[in-house]
């Protein structure tokens, strides 16, 4: 049992469900809250509280925003014809760094692995496939860049999307980013210099 006070091991839990935070880590950052002048404690409280009050997914292409769309969706100087197909709305992020692409996203929540019961309903497929459809008052769709994570899973989804779209789609051109991201590593963890290289390199599927 813990010989923590009910309030500090409950921070100790919540933090403890962290990405990569183990129970020490979270004693330790608890400890530094704790210690923490309260404008600093609070404003980490209120800045939690708000991203989770305010953000939510674009309509459109389901990256994080404020606003009904996302403002990549509503920006007119984007070419609405090229879509990018990401895993999570952190994948945006690196792919924007980049500068080199001018198109907008589409992000499907997740890869699929029916492993972990992951089917193409649990992911935002088939919202891609009304967009391409040309659904709305998006102009058409000329080409759809897969650029899923070079894992087992994201490679699983790159095909499986590539797969549909060539049957229901047939005109719209389907690339893949070019190997030479590293294998098994998150699209969110490239250099922009290795995701430039991947996008100008693209091939078709
Ligand atoms: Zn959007």
């Amino acid at each position: 049992m813990s010989s923590y006070a009910p309030p500090v091991q409950r921070l100790v839990t919540e933090l403890s469900k962290l990405p990569g935070i183990g129970t020490r880590t979270a004693q330790r950052l608890a400890f530094h809250i704790l210690r923490a002048p309260d404008s600093d404690a609070l404003g980490l409280a209120d800045a939690i509280r708000e991203v989770k009050e305010r953000i939510g997914l674009c309509e459109v292409c389901f990256n994080l925003t404020d606003q009904p769309r996302c403002r990549i969706c509503e920006d007119p100087r984007r070419d609405h014809s090229l879509i990018c197909v990401v895993e999570e709305p952190g994948d945006v992020i690196p792919m924007e760094r980049m500068h080199e692409y001018s198109g907008v996203y589409h992000v499907l929540g997740g890869a699929l692995s029916p492993i972990d019961g992951v089917d193409p309903e649990d992911l935002r497929i088939a919202e891609l496939y009304v967009r391409v459809a040309g659904a709305g008052d998006e102009p058409a769709v000329r080409e759809v860049v897969l650029a899923t994570n070079p894992t087992t899973t994201g490679e699983a989804t790159a095909l499986h999307i590539a797969h549909e779209l060539g049957r229901r789609a047939p005109d719209v051109t389907v690339t893949r980013l070019a190997s030479g991201l590293p294998v098994g590593s998150d699209l969110e963890y490239a250099d922009e210099v290795t995701l430039g290289k991947a996008f100008a390199g693209r091939r078709s599927l």
